[in-house]
């Protein structure tokens, strides 16, 4: 074995129902006294409640999916304004982002209260949107100091969002395998999120008023983020950014629809990820683990009901064969991948890409 591997300098507190409780000792712990909160519109009630009794300064809840400049340069302006020692978010992955836009300029700490399975809490990636364009970055002062897990706060994500945004965490986690910088540690957070999200994801479905299967997903989600942010953006990850940014599509439907695809696609080409990921699914194939799993949650199926066009695949293959990991177990022509953009776009049975290797 040879390999580095770098852990993120972060607090995790994990407790149902003590969200406010944990904030408020983060908040002590880092010696804040004006608060910025930030959340949308519809977390507000989940906000005041994590925040009641705690010094804050501002509210701000222009929260935008994938961050446009211009609402970051309004929310450091509010920030600055009120002089904001401290930020604490409460929502999904677009107000974490919001909030790491940020400290991104501002250098301050966050405190994140998650309410969805994204998982952009434990990366140190920001992203920001200007005219269509996507930008992402890495940089240590985006980094939530803390981020409080309170799986209550998840009860009100509808189940189909919660199906979405749990294959998204599941997606860094196959991803991860054969990531840039797959490693044994963040495969090993990777694996076990895999095992975590295939037991809470049905549980959730079958039961969206139950605390167990929240809490469970919550915990595959930290642990999928903490394995992605370590081994980088895998083909699954190229593509879905490339589909996000050029075609505007949301980003956990988009994420839960290609991923069955890219596992077929790369399986047979890394044996040993595709074995560990088998037995972390509980199946005989890595393949089939999460065709068993998407046909029990309900699944998205395919790109086109989310407002991706079949005329669009001809026009995001270049940008996505630039962007194909030089590590990659399997190349990718742009004929194999045209097959699996026409499959995601349909909704086939992903054992389609898998049929053309063999052929191939
Ligand atoms: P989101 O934050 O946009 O939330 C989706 C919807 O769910 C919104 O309408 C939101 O109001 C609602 N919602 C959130 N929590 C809720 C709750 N508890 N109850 C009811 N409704 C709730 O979507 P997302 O999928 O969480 O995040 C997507 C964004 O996060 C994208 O911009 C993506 O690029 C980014 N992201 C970044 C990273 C990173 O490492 N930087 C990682 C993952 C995702």
């Amino acid at each position: 074995m040879r390999f580095e591997h770098e852990s993120l300098p972060q607090r995790v507190c994990f407790g149902a129902g003590e969200a406010a409780a944990l904030v408020r000792a983060e908040v002590e712990r880092l010696g804040a006294a004006r608060l910025m909160v930030i959340a949308a519109p519809a977390e507000a009630g989940l906000a005041e409640k994590t925040t009641v009794g705690l010094p804050v300064a501002v509210r701000f809840d222009e929260v935008v999916m994938h961050v446009p400049v211009e609402v970051a340069e309004r929310a450091r302006a509010a920030a600055a304004r009120h002089e904001a020692d401290l930020i604490v978010s409460v929502g999904g992955g677009s107000t974490t982002g919001l909030a790491k836009a940020v400290a991104l300029t501002s250098g301050l700490p966050i405190v994140a209260v998650p309410t969805t399975y994204a998982g952009s809490e434990a990366t140190s990636v920001w992203g920001l949107t200007e005219r269509a364009r996507k930008t992402t970055g890495v940089d240590a002062r985006v980094l939530p100091r803390s981020v409080v897990y309170d799986a209550t706060l998840t009860l009100s994500l509808p189940v189909p969002m919660s199906v979405a945004s749990g294959l998204n965490a599941l997606a860094h986690c196959v991803d991860t395998m054969w990531a840039p910088r797959a490693d044994p540690i963040n495969s090993a957070f990777a694996v076990e999120g895999i095992r975590a999200l295939t037991s809470g994801l049905p549980t959730v479905a079958a039961e969206p008023g139950g605390l167990a299967g929240r809490e469970v997903l919550l915990y595959g989600a930290y642990l999928s983020a903490r394995a992605f942010s370590s081994a980088g953006s895998g083909l699954h990850h190229k593509i879905c950014h490339v589909l996000g940014g050029a075609c505007d599509l949301p980003h956990a439907q988009t994420h839960a629809v290609v991923l069955p695809y890219v596992l077929a696609f790369n399986a047979a080409a890394a044996p040993e990820a595709e074995r560990r990921m088998a037995v972390a699914f509980g199946t005989a194939s890595a393949v089939e683990g999460l065709r068993q799993l998407r046909s029990a949650v309900d699944a998205p199926r395919a790109l086109r009901d989310y407002g991706f066009g079949e005329a669009d695949i001809e026009a995001v293959i270049p940008a996505i064969l630039k962007a194909v990991p030089v590590g990659n177990p399997r190349p990718v022509t742009a004929g194999e991948l045209r097959q699996l953009l026409r499959a995601a776009w349909r909704g086939d049975d992903p054992q389609v890409i898998m049929a053309e290797e063999g052929g191939a």
